[in-house]
């Protein structure tokens, strides 16, 4: 299979064009991936290969032109429309852990033919049960003996451990951008569809990563709730001299801990589970990264917005919260807000 990257070897777009549809399983959010590797498919995050299209913009009103409701989130609207884009026959949707957008979601694909296999994580993530029947259940939809599943998390393990790498270089040796970060952090839902490209691709960026001078800017800042939908917000943060060092969400897909067992890794994981253990890897990257601020992103008609005063009332740093609703560069208003914010920090 063929994945591009550009110059800086950041991963990109896989070719889609490239793939064998056959083998191709969209997904809708971060899911056991281990599972689908080692089932012979190739897992394609439906948010990446959206997200990054050139014509996103556009992916959402054609949802809304197919019924799609105006106040729905656009990420719904994109994963619509980028499994149609690309006749994408077979998706695994998460039905509890992510949203109930994604539970009608995947009536509509059942509605349109396409193949679903809903997947959920347990409403709380000590149920560790719940979770390994849901792991078990999901081996067995796509064919697979269930330890081969295991054996393929001691090798993503690795890939994984590079972009830790790259995660750790953002805020010690600070040669490593916001965007970048986010970029290689939020690949890592699907691994591009390839683990072996993948990795070598991270271990090229790493090498280039630790020879290269230092990020300038003196303010550290974190970036929490879901990964933004604009396209420019991090290069502008940078223009304005602010070094993003911990994004929270992203870093989460990365799994960045040392675990034995599936269960235990999809159990840390903190986004699927209530907003107490995402506070507290929250309020742990803020000491350990010696954060100034936090940008709250917040997707439109997102029900996480909830989320923002639970978080403001127990973190205690200055947060700005940012609401965006497409795709696109950010508008004049909301970039004259982060500004303001910026020079506030300062
Ligand atoms: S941004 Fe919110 S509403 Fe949209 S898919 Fe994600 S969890 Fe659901």
């Amino acid at each position: 299979m063929a994945l591009k990257f550009n110059d800086n070897l950041l991963p990109t777009l896989p070719i889609m064009d490239d793939l064998p549809v056959d083998r191709i399983i969209g997904i809708t959010s971060t899911i056991p991936i281990e599972i689908v590797f080692s089932a012979g498919y190739i897992p394609i995050d439906l948010n990446n290969i959206f997200v990054c299209d050139p014509s996103s913009y556009k992916m959402v009103e054609d949802a809304e032109s197919a019924g799609l409701p105006r106040n729905t989130c656009a990420w719904i609207k994109g994963i619509y429309s980028a499994t149609r884009k690309y006749s994408i026959k077979k998706v695994i949707s998460v039905i509890q852990g992510d949203c109930s957008n994604n539970q009608a979601l995947m009536e509509i694909f059942q509605s349109e033919g396409i193949e679903t296999i809903p997947f959920a994580y347990p409403h709380s993530k000590t149920d560790k049960k719940f979770l390994q029947d849901q792991l078990v259940r999901l081996a067995d939809s796509l064919g697979v003996d269930y330890s081969k599943a295991e054996e393929m998390k001691e090798r993503l393990d690795a890939v994984r451990a590079k972009v830790h790498e790259i995660d750790s270089l953002t805020w010690t040796a600070n040669t490593v951008t916001g965007e970048e970060n986010h970029i290689w952090t939020v690949s890592t839902s699907d691994l591009m569809g390839d683990y072996a490209v993948f990795e070598e691709r991270a271990a090229r960026f790493l090498k280039l990563a630790r020879e290269r001078e230092p990020v300038q800017h003196v303010l550290r800042i974190g970036v929490v709730g879901i990964p933004p939908i604009c396209e420019d917000l991090y290069s502008f943060l940078s223009s304005i001299g602010a070094h993003v060092v911990f994004n929270e969400i992203q870093r989460q897909f990365s799994m960045p801990y040392s675990t034995e067992t599936l269960v235990d890794q999809y159990s840390q994981y903190t986004y699927p589970y209530d907003i107490f253990s995402r506070l507290e890897d929250i309020q742990q990257g803020i000491k350990q990264r010696h954060l100034g601020g936090l940008i709250h992103y917040v997707q439109s008609f997102c029900h996480r917005h909830i989320h923002d005063s639970i978080i403001r009332k127990n973190v205690r740093l200055p947060i700005l919260t940012l609401d965006c609703d497409r795709p696109g560069r950010l508008d004049g208003a909301m970039k004259t807000r982060i500004e303001a914010f910026i020079e506030m920090l300062r």
